[in-house]
C-alpha cells in the first residue's frame, strides 16, 4: 500500500455537495484508511474573473493502485461528476483533483509529475495538507510544509468550521 495525498477543489454549484460525493467515491479506491482535512474556502485566482471561490481540502489514502492508475480513476471521477474531459485551464469546475504526493517517489512523466509542481506555492493545498501531515515532506524538496506555508504568495483564504461547512460559505 502506498501512502498518497489527493488535493481537491471545487467552484462551481453546491461545492460542499460536490466535496462530498467525490470522497464518497475515493473511498471505493483507498479503503478504510482515509482522511480528509478540514475545508478551506480559497479565492480564484488565474480564473475566469466571474469564477466563484474555491472549497478546498486535502485526502490522504493508502492505495494499490500505481501513480498513473491512480490517475485514471481521478481523472474518471472528474469526467462522472460532470467536468468536461476537454476543460479549460481557466474554467470554474465541479471538482478537480491533484494527485500531491505519491509515497515518497518522485514521478516526472508527460501525464503525471509527482510532488505535484504548484504544491508548493499553493496556500490552498499546504494548509490543509499541514493539517493531516504536518512533519511530510515532499520528495525532492527540502522545506518543510510549516515553511512552504510562510513563503506561498498570499491570498485569501479561510478555514471552514465543521458547521459552517455544513452551510457552503463565501469569503465576501
Ligand atoms: P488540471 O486541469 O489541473 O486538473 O490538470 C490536469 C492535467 O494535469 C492532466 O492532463 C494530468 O495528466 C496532468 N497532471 C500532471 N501531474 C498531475 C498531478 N500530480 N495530479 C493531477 N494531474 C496531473
Amino acid at each position: 500500500m502506498v501512502l498518497v495525498y489527493i488535493a481537491f477543489g471545487s467552484n462551481l454549484g453546491n461545492r460542499i455537495d460536490h466535496v462530498r460525493q467525490m470522497t464518497s467515491e475515493l473511498e471505493y479506491i483507498g479503503g478504510a484508511t482515509m482522511r480528509c482535512s478540514s475545508l478551506w474556502l480559497s479565492e480564484a485566482t488565474e480564473m475566469d474573473s466571474d469564477a466563484g471561490d474555491f472549497v478546498n481540502g486535502v485526502i490522504e489514502l493508502k492505495t494499490k493502485l500505481s501513480a498513473l492508475a491512480l490517475l485514471d480513476r481521478l481523472q474518471q471521477i472528474e469526467v462522472a461528476m460532470g467536468r468536461p474531459a476537454d476543460h479549460g485551464f481557466h474554467t470554474a469546475r465541479v471538482i478537480d483533483l491533484d494527485i500531491i504526493c505519491y509515497g515518497n517517489q518522485v514521478i516526472s512523466t508527460p501525464r503525471l509529475t509527482v510532488p505535484h509542481p504548484r504544491a508548493h506555492e499553493r496556500a490552498f493545498v499546504l494548509n490543509p495538507l499541514f493539517e493531516l501531515a504536518p512533519e511530510l515532506k515532499l520528495p525532492g524538496l527540502d522545506q518543510s510544509l510549516s515553511e512552504m506555508i510562510g513563503k506561498a504568495p498570499p491570498m485569501k483564504i479561510l478555514q471552514l468550521p465543521p458547521n459552517q461547512a455544513e452551510k457552503n460559505g463565501s469569503l465576501a
